[in-house]
């Protein structure tokens, strides 16, 4: 894609929905934490139900230290990998209350430091707890970059690296949620909506649905 038709896809994302907000429900930086660790490979919906009750209860890395994790298993059973998860979260709450007080970092190496806490994760956190202008390159990004042609790569971190470099400035702090939300709704993973998609001209995806 050339860099005016790049500036133009966010023009026309951004026109549609000026602030977009992640799907996934929290109430603080601590629970958002909690909330993207269960959500890998889980639905944002499945999260949020089972986040529904927890978060109730539980909002600070001290109150779910002393949960458990055969507690907190009780709210997330229905989460895939729950019991890894259940774990890890345990183990950063522990890390986040006696480092840091129960502040969740800002810095990129202690979030990655964290127990099942990736890249990703990381990214996710600052961009949207720190206003960080990060991407983080999930499955609808990788999709939406690869089919338009905006950045191709054969792994996230290629795409990340190459998003990074072509989108402007202006249009970073909210990119990641914009591709997110036009990968989620519009371009999908089977039949992508090419017919009403706003974008569709400045797309050079070769087979595009009529
Ligand atoms: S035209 Fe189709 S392939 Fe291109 S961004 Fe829109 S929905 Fe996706």
């Amino acid at each position: 894609m050339k860099p005016a038709d790049i500036d133009e896809f966010f023009h026309r994302l951004a026109s549609v929905n000026p602030n977009p907000k992640t799907e996934l429900n929290y109430i603080n930086p601590y629970t958002l934490l909690v909330a993207v660790v269960l959500s890998a490979q889980a639905t944002d919906v499945g999260v949020n139900k089972a986040t529904a009750d927890l978060f109730k209860e539980i909002q600070t890395p001290q109150a779910m230290i002393k949960l458990g994790e055969e507690g907190l298993k009780k709210y997330i059973k229905t989460i895939g990998l729950f019991n890894t998860k259940a774990k890890n979260i345990i183990a950063l709450s522990q890390i986040i209350a006696e480092k840091w007080g129960g502040d969740v970092p800002s810095e990129r190496e202690d979030l990655e430091s964290l127990p099942g806490v990736g890249r990703k994760t990381a990214n996710i956190i600052l961009n949207i707890c720190f206003g960080v202008p990060t991407l983080a390159v999930d499955t609808h990004v990788f999709r939406v970059a690869n089919r338009t042609g905006m950045a191709s790569g054969k792994t996230p971190e290629q795409v990340e690296e190459k998003l990074l470099a072509v989108i402007p400035k202006k249009w970073l702090r909210h990119a990641h949620h914009w591709l997110i939300l036009h990968g989620r709704y519009v371009c999908k993973a089977r039949a992508p909506l090419c017919p009403e998609c706003i974008v569709r001209d400045l797309c050079a995806f070769k087979d595009k649905t009529i």
